[in-house]
């Protein structure tokens, strides 16, 4: 007779062994390109398949150079082009079949400096807006089927098992924490994509789909600069712990790289 441990075990054995796709967008450098090398190393994930996305692969030098491993799937995406993440999508899909895409990590971002209301010009908020809040949201929308299939397909499971979209935000999008001023390009299109995790998570959560935002510390990037405290590996070691571990209960949340609460 087959006992009751005995069952949760093989159905942990299972969960634990299941194999999934994720998808990040600007992997060619800061922590997009450590994201990717973390889950290529499959210290954080059973993974199957990473996609990473680039504006132009023949600038992605360090990306191109993991190319032999036949986990990785190097893409080309501009965040403000999007009208192409349909022909991404579908490029994802010819690969993952109908097991879907279960983790989507919208990474790619921009900052420009610190600007004070005098200075702010309207080009620049909107060239945030498009990079940071209409990209990401756009590429959720065209990228959504294929997370309802690897939801879809894995019922009894949760999480990164399941689908997952996580939006990298910043504390400098936290309504709450904002006692500097400024920076209002990205503080508004960080804050933007902020409520739009917490919308994914309510419009998703029939469908089994988590969503949500993470800040990944102050991290040394051509964006975090070198005075940054955090090297990448740090943050992204954070970041993987926490996603590994993640369920329902995370849904519609704001959390920095080690898992902490953020308010918005
Ligand atoms: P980097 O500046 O090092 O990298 C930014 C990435 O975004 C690059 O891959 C870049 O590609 C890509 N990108 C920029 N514009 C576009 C676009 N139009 N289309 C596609 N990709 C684009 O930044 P980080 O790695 O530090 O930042 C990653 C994420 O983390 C961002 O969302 C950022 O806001 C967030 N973050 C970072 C912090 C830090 O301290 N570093 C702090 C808080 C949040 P390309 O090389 O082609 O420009």
């Amino acid at each position: 007779m087959v006992t009751y441990s005995y069952k949760v075990k093989v159905h942990y054995l299972v969960l634990k062994n299941k194999m999934c796709s994720i998808l990040v967008t600007g992997a060619n450098r800061g922590i997009g390109l450590g994201l990717v090398k973390h889950l290529l190393s499959n210290q954080a994930f059973n993974v199957e398949n990473v996609f990473a996305t680039c504006r132009d692969m023949g600038k992605a030098k360090e990306l191109m150079e993991l190319k032999k491993n036949p986990q990785l799937h190097i893409l080309e995406a501009d965040l403000i082009d999007h009208g192409s993440f349909f022909n991404l999508a579908s490029q994802v899909s010819n690969i993952v079949k109908d097991k879907g895409l279960n983790v989507l990590i919208n990474n790619a971002g921009i900052s420009s400096k610190f600007t004070r209301i005098g200075l702010v010009k309207s080009e620049d908020l909107l060239n945030h807006f498009k990079v940071n809040t209409i990209g990401p949201i756009m590429l959720t929308q065209a990228l959504l089927p294929l997370l309802k299939m690897a939801s879809d397909k894995n019922k009894s499971a949760t999480g990164v098992n399941k689908a997952v979209i996580v939006n990298i935000s910043s504390i400098l999008g936290s309504i709450t924490k904002n006692d500097q001023g400024g920076f209002y390009p990205y503080r508004t299109s960080k804050t933007a994509i902020n409520v739009a995790t917490k919308s994914l998570s309510v419009d998703l959560k029939n469908n089994g789909i988590l969503a949500v935002s993470i800040h990944p510390g102050w991290v040394k990037t051509a964006m975090g600069g070198a005075n940054a405290p955090l090297e990448v590996e740090q943050s992204i070691t954070g970041i993987c712990n926490f996603l590994k571990n993640i369920d329902q209960s995370h849904n519609g949340g704001f959390y920095d790289f080690e898992g902490k609460v953020l308010p918005w």
